[in-house]
């Protein structure tokens, strides 16, 4: 235990983009976190299938929480336990919507707990209204020119609108 040094927690995801479902549960996160680092993952897998690059992601996330000092947002690569040590973090927040995000959660939780033994997942459920929301179900429903403005901000909605051409 360490009263002095503040409790870093990483949020850790592709976020592409940012869904008020993310936002949900950064902002939840405060509630148990000193400090929030909403980090965006830069595979080479995620890099093919990506709407945003990694620089606009962090872009709209800085957006979104430009309101809170006690989020801030970052990119990584590597393996997120080297990120998590580097950053002096040894909480992970993952987001549960539903049984089936479980099974694939767990055994990530449990993989880096054995490859650092320091760190501790926590899983958060969302308000009810985002339990359905998925980053790619909504590109795909901005993409078919569907109406997302319930489920991101305005600022990405705006950045979808200008990627599929929607606006008028
Ligand atoms: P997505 O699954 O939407 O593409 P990410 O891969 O960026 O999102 O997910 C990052 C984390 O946020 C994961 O733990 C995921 O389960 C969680 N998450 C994503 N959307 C939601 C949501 N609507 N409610 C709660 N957690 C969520």
């Amino acid at each position: 235990m360490n009263a002095v040094r503040p409790l870093v927690a990483v949020y850790p995801g592709s976020f592409d983009p940012i869904t008020r479902g993310h936002e949900d549960i950064a902002r939840r996160c405060l509630r148990i976190a000193d400090e929030v680092i909403v980090a965006v993952a830069h595979t080479a897998t995620q890099k093919k299938s990506a709407l945003f690059d990694v620089h606009e992601r962090v872009s709209m996330i800085d957006t979104v929480f430009a309101d809170e000092p006690r989020i801030r947002c970052a990119s990584f690569e590597g393996l997120l336990v080297d990120y998590c040590r580097d950053a002096g973090a040894h909480l992970v927040i993952r987001g549960l919507r539903a049984v089936s995000d479980f099974e694939y959660e767990f055994q990530m939780a449990q993989m880096n707990q054995e490859l650092w033994s320091e760190l501790e997942t926590v899983f958060l459920t969302p308000d009810v209204n985002y339990s359905f929301l998925s980053a790619s179900l909504v590109r795909e429903v901005a993409r078919l020119g569907g109406d997302v403005s319930a489920f991101v901000s305005p600022s990405v909605l705006n950045k979808l609108d200008v990627a599929f051409g929607n606006r008028g």
